[in-house]
């Protein structure tokens, strides 16, 4: 009989692998607080709150309990003719956290779904047949579905796998003016020459506000999004914003569009949504998108996926809103963003190291070269901490309602560690400092 490291191995799909060649899987045991727990009884403090997710740590005591009251009255129901409380307590809250012009929502599966959902909206809210198309920005990420994957950035993203099969998009450079950088109003002509250009079949533009995730950790200048809504406005093209990621406190603000002091006509919400309990996603819209749609030739929204609002998922996702909600969230981001932004500094000057930067709770070391995946990771697990680089971007993400300033403190040791180790003359460097 295959050990279960090998039938894992040669057996189980993992995020983004080969099957002949996979990168070795850590198998965990359980997971309380910011620490994950190795089957072997190895501790490793969570940097990366399991891709944005985790905001209260693992296993929070209020999650669970809400959980397991859901679970004795009911897990599921259909939402088709049927309703019930954890959807309805869960909207109410939504409602009352979002920005003010979103008034309906959507209950979704997941993040890729919630992005299907709302650019199926933006078709489905045009008058002029001809506005099926969408604009975005490069180095965005918006999920892994066909729709998802065609707003994402075309190098970084899945376009070389995919490549014809996906619906054209239209896409315009990055933003460069970093989120603390003056604004170049320069920056934003890519974008304006673009949605001037293709005005007339544009349905909306969809793009991660201020901070872009796994497209590339990248901060831009909230001013982008300020020219960008007004923009739209003239040519009367939807403003999508996907907060999947960045939702919930993340950025420093609880949305982080809220930098900017712009509202979208379509909101997506995911990942810390249920404090990464499980699965879940909403897209919220506009009272005007929702008439636009309900008014439509079809006279209503084309979704309705079997597990749509689940009881379960909303019963978790509305106790972990009112715990981020009642803790002092605010607080304790901006205290990690300090920590990181001291201890993450040093890098900048070192040889291998194009940029460091630090927002909210994410704090980015741009490396030169891609990392060495395996070998990184390897070494995380023997220093007990949990950090996955993508690309060449290493980078803390910490569950920053359980995260101890020691934890972080030690993240950070393990970071900096690591890409000295790794980098080529970065030790040497790093010796002639001190
Ligand atoms: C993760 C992510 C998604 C996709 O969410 P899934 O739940 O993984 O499908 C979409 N948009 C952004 C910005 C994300 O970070």
């Amino acid at each position: 009989m295959l050990t279960d490291s090998d039938f894992d191995r040669q057996h189980l799909w993992h995020p983004y692998t080969s099957t002949i060649a996979p990168l070795p899987c850590y198998e965990v045991e359980e997971a309380h607080g910011a620490e994950i727990i190795l089957r072997d009884g190895r501790r490793l403090i969570d940097g990366m709150s399991s891709w944005w997710c985790v905001i209260h740590g693992y296993s929070h005591p209020l999650l669970v309990d809400a959980a397991k009251r859901q679970i004795e009255k009911m897990s599921h129901v259909m939402f088709g003719g049927l309703t019930h409380s954890p959807a309805i307590e869960l909207g109410r809250l939504l409602l009352e956290i979002l920005p003010p012009s979103m008034q309906h929502i959507f209950y979704a599966d997941s993040g890729s779904v919630a992005t299907e959902v709302a650019m199926k909206m933006a078709v489905q809210a045009q008058d002029d047949p001809q506005r099926t198309d969408f604009a975005t920005i490069r180095s965005g990420y918006h999920g892994d579905t066909w729709n998802a994957m065609s707003v994402c950035d075309p190098v970084t993203g899945m376009h070389g796998a995919f490549g014809n099969a996906l619906p054209r998009r239209y896409f315009a450079d990055a933003p460069q003016c970093g989120f603390h950088d003056e604004w170049d109003p320069a920056d934003f002509e890519p974008m304006r020459r673009l949605v001037e250009e293709h005005s007339h079949s544009l349905a909306a533009v969809i793009l991660e506000p201020i901070v872009q995730g796994a497209g590339g950790m990248r901060f831009y200048h909230p001013q982008y999004l300020r020219e960008l809504r007004s923009l739209c406005d003239r040519h009367g093209i939807l403003l999508i914003f996907d907060e999947i990621a960045t939702g919930f406190g993340r950025t420093g603000r609880l949305f982080a569009c809220q930098h900017a002091g712009v509202e979208p006509d379509i909101m997506l919400i995911g990942k810390a949504l249920t404090g990464g309990f499980m699965t879940f996603a909403a897209v919220a819209t506009s009272a005007e998108v929702a008439r636009r749609i309900s008014e439509s030739s079809a006279g209503c929204m084309m979704h309705g996926p079997t597990f749509m609002g689940n009881p379960l998922a909303c019963a978790v996702a509305l106790a972990s809103t009112r715990l981020l909600l009642d803790s002092p969230w605010q607080k304790r981001v901006m205290e990690i963003e300090q920590i990181m932004s001291r201890r993450l500094e040093v890098a900048r000057s070192w040889p291998g190291v194009e940029d460091v930067r630090v927002l909210g709770g994410i704090g980015v070391i741009q490396l030169a070269e891609p990392v060495d995946l395996a070998r990184f990771q390897k070494r995380c697990v023997e220093e007990g901490v949990w950090i996955r680089p993508f690309g060449k971007n290493a980078y803390i993400m910490p569950p920053y309602m359980a995260v101890t300033d020691e934890q972080l403190h030690r993240l950070c040791d393990v970071l900096l560690l690591l890409i000295r180790e790794m980098t080529p003359n970065a030790s040497s460097h790093a010796q002639k400092e001190r």
